[in-house]
């Protein structure tokens, strides 16, 4: 059998802060971080682009504040993650330097994944820092986060990641090695899972239930997170970071948990523009753009000769023709009132048109669906 990783593209790589963080001191592990590092290094020169989504903010932040440990209340925990972020950041920084690697600081919120318009920002940020060569380093901005619009976890938020761009891999590294078909502290019997090939309500019965010994473990927010990742295409490893090289150890065969996709990314995302989003606006196009579509390309401004409706920039829209007849449907890269501004124009009139320089496209043909 081939390895999981063996056909990996985009990787995400979740970063517990029981990995990272020294509990007694609150001080990153730097050898630990030095080997991860290392590990990120070789993915990359195996041509893979590698994100990696880290906690320890709040760990890291809370005894420079001089907050008492246990338990912290929101605005506490928020303070902490103030302070650790910049250290946090500091670090991976420092470590993926010795590898001339650079390192880009994304804060994301729940809002980030669910507002459209900021989900195509955020996506097409990412999407560019990766062209660009660099790691992206992603926490949760919980200084800003309040109680209902907060993740709290960073397995959910890496499962997001993973889907909001097209990632073929997820890794969550923990102090959790893998799904077992039951706690293995209290149940000699119980088996470890090498392989999760759908999310039953059988598998999850094995994570627990929030708030009992197996699930404050953290196994129901990570099988949360593998069915985000996986209904988005994307396969997911629960696997163990506690030891150096925590990477170069699951390539070379270490054990996991592995959660099958379903499908493959694209095909996922097209899922997902096809038939959950309803259209905000329809853009008229005409007989060109049709042709242009249907051979693969992207909606350009040149071809639209009509847009209906009020839509905000990433909605999704459906396309037609001159005679009415539904064309496709994807997320426009443009609201409606800018959308109207460009309708005819080509490209490179964007910037003079708006003042401010926009995609190309006015619907990328990753954001496409034809009828
Ligand atoms: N965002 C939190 C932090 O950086 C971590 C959330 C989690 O532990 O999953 O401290």
């Amino acid at each position: 059998m081939t390895h999981p990783l063996a056909k990996t593209h985009r990787l995400v790589v979740k970063i517990g802060s029981s990995l990272l963080v020294e509990e007694a001191s609150g001080h990153v592990r730097r050898k630990w971080l030095d080997a991860l590092a290392d590990d990120i290094a070789r993915q990359r020169a195996q041509g893979r682009e590698v994100v990696v989504v880290t906690s320890g903010a709040i760990a890291v932040g809370r005894r420079p504040l001089g907050l008492p440990s246990g338990a912290l209340r929101l605005d506490q925990k928020q303070a902490a993650a103030a302070t650790g972020q910049i250290r946090l950041a500091h670090a991976y920084q420092e470590t993926l330097a010795r590898h001339d690697i650079v390192v880009a600081q994304v804060l994301l919120t729940l809002d980030d994944s669910e507002n459209r318009r900021r989900y195509l920002n955020a996506r097409t940020t990412l999407l560019t820092l990766l062209a660009q060569g660099a790691v992206p380093v992603i926490n949760e901005n919980d200084t800003v986060a309040t109680q209902e619009i907060r993740f709290g976890d960073n397995d959910r938020l890496a499962a997001r990641v993973a889907e909001m761009i097209g990632a073929d891999t997820l890794i969550l590294f923990s102090d959790i090695d893998g799904l077992y078909t039951a706690d293995p502290r209290r149940d000699s019997g119980a088996r470890f899972l090498t392989e999760v090939v759908a999310i039953t309500p059988e598998i999850e019965a094995m994570a627990g239930q929030p708030g009992s010994a197996v699930g404050s473990g953290g196994m129901v927010t990570k099988i949360t997170a593998a069915r985000i990742a996986t209904q988005a295409g994307c396969k997911m490893a629960i696997a163990p970071g506690h030891g150096l090289h925590p990477l170069a150890a699951l390539e070379a065969g270490g054990r996991a948990t592995w959660f099958k996709p379903v499908g493959e990314p694209k095909a996922a995302r097209k899922r997902w523009i096809a038939g959950a989003l309803s259209p905000a606006g329809v853009l008229v196009v005409d007989e060109g753009a049709v042709k242009a579509l249907r051979s693969g390309k992207s909606l350009l401004p040149a071809g639209v000769v009509g847009v209906e409706g009020e839509f905000q920039k990433g909605e999704a829209v459906l396309i037609s023709d001159r005679q009415g007849r539904a064309v496709g449907r994807g997320l426009v890269a443009y609201s409606a009132a800018d959308s109207r501004r460009l309708q005819g124009l080509n490209s490179a009139d964007i910037e003079a048109a708006l003042g401010w320089r926009g995609r190309d496209e006015m619907i990328h043909r990753d954001d496409l669906v034809l009828e």
